[in-house]
């Protein structure tokens, strides 16, 4: 249920309706927009009379809420979610690039990609030190020692860092190391592990699964909030149809889907969207055109020796050429890059 509060409702008048959500079995989460404030109760509790809400002092509607996901819907947070992390806003006006290799191989790589990608305008530096692969017989990942290459180059070169958490016991490395934490396509309904990330405070960026609809990750972003975690963003990054000339089938539909069922700032992946270097480019800007509130990008600055996902990966230079066309579409669309 949704209690939206008069504009200029007192704390008195708020705290008497989250008292009685309370005492009827709900738990109560609170978003305070610029406007009005809006009590998000979530819990198994059917049998209740919205009207009786209204006519209690300072609300000024109340739903039910429809949806089978709740604190993820726009109705919650009408005006959208803008994360800071620093000076970086995500789901703000700006479009914010996300950038770097699939994985952390070298100190000296991720110098050098760090380097190029903040060059070219991105704000935070992606690396993966935990690798979901295929094969057990593919690399795995650098771990911890990963971790702090990125976080030292990330720290060098003025950007954040995103990498990939694979399991709940990895949690705390990441909150040491990194800005953001990654929750990968193969996990996006690992619930245990985002029960876990509900009880953090960090930036959670949470991939669509492979066959998941998109009801399907609202519904794995709610078991975030309802921990306590609001800050959650979503990425589009392909999904498996029957088409074979990409890795993936990157649906740019679901941006703007998403932008109109949830608040939660969504990010666009290219790279593992197509699958391959060419068609990345094309992609980025659609993905902007159609409203991703940043990119996720795997840039190495040598991408035919990545150890991961090197078909898919830009040259440095390329990426610097994405960059300057992204910030055309932005500014063709009232957004800044
Ligand atoms: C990645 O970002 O490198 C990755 C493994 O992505 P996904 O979980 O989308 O496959
Ligand atoms: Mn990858």
């Amino acid at each position: 249920m949704l209690v939206v509060m008069q504009e200029g409702a007192t704390e008195r008048q708020t705290e008497a309706v989250i008292d009685r959500l309370v005492k009827m079995g709900f738990t109560v989460h609170r978003s305070t927009g610029v406007v009005h404030t809006v009590l998000g109760g979530v819990g198994p509790v059917d049998d209740f009379d919205p009207a009786a809400f209204e006519v209690m002092e300072g609300v000024k509607e109340c739903h039910r809420i429809v949806s089978p996901y709740k604190l993820a819907s726009r109705h919650f947070k009408p005006a959208g979610t803008v994360i800071q992390i620093g000076s970086v806003q995500i789901g703000g006006k700006d479009v914010v690039a996300m950038a770097g290799p699939c994985s952390v191989e070298s100190e000296e790589q991720i110098e050098a990609s760090a380097e190029a990608v903040s060059h070219a305008g991105a704000k935070v530096i992606r690396g993966g030190a935990f690798k979901p692969r295929s094969s057990p017989y593919s690399f795995q990942g650098m771990g911890e020692a990963g971790l702090k290459i990125l976080r030292a180059a990330a720290d060098r070169n003025g950007l954040l860092v995103i990498s990939e958490v694979m399991d709940q016991v990895q949690i705390p490395l990441l909150l040491e190391y990194a800005d953001i934490l990654q929750v990968g396509a193969r996990n996006m309904q690992n619930f245990n592990l985002l029960r876990e990330l509900g009880k953090t405070r960090k930036p959670i960026l949470l991939k669509r699964g492979i066959a998941a609809t998109i009801e399907e990750l609202l519904l794995s972003a709610e078991y975030i909030l309802s921990g306590g975690n609001y800050e959650v963003m979503l990425c589009e990054r392909g999904i498996r149809t029957f088409e074979t000339s990409t890795r993936n089938t990157m649906d740019i539909a679901a941006i703007p889907v998403l932008r109109r069922l949830t608040h939660l700032p969504v990010i666009a992946d290219p790279s593992h969207g197509t699958g391959k270097r060419d068609y990345v480019l094309p992609m980025a800007r659609a993905a902007v055109a159609a409203g991703a509130d940043g990119l996720l990008v795997e840039v190495h600055p040598d991408p035919d020796h990545a150890v991961s996902d090197g078909a898919q990966t830009l040259h440095p230079k390329q990426f610097a050429e994405l960059m300057k066309q992204m910030q055309a579409v932005a500014t063709a669309i009232g957004r800044a890059a």
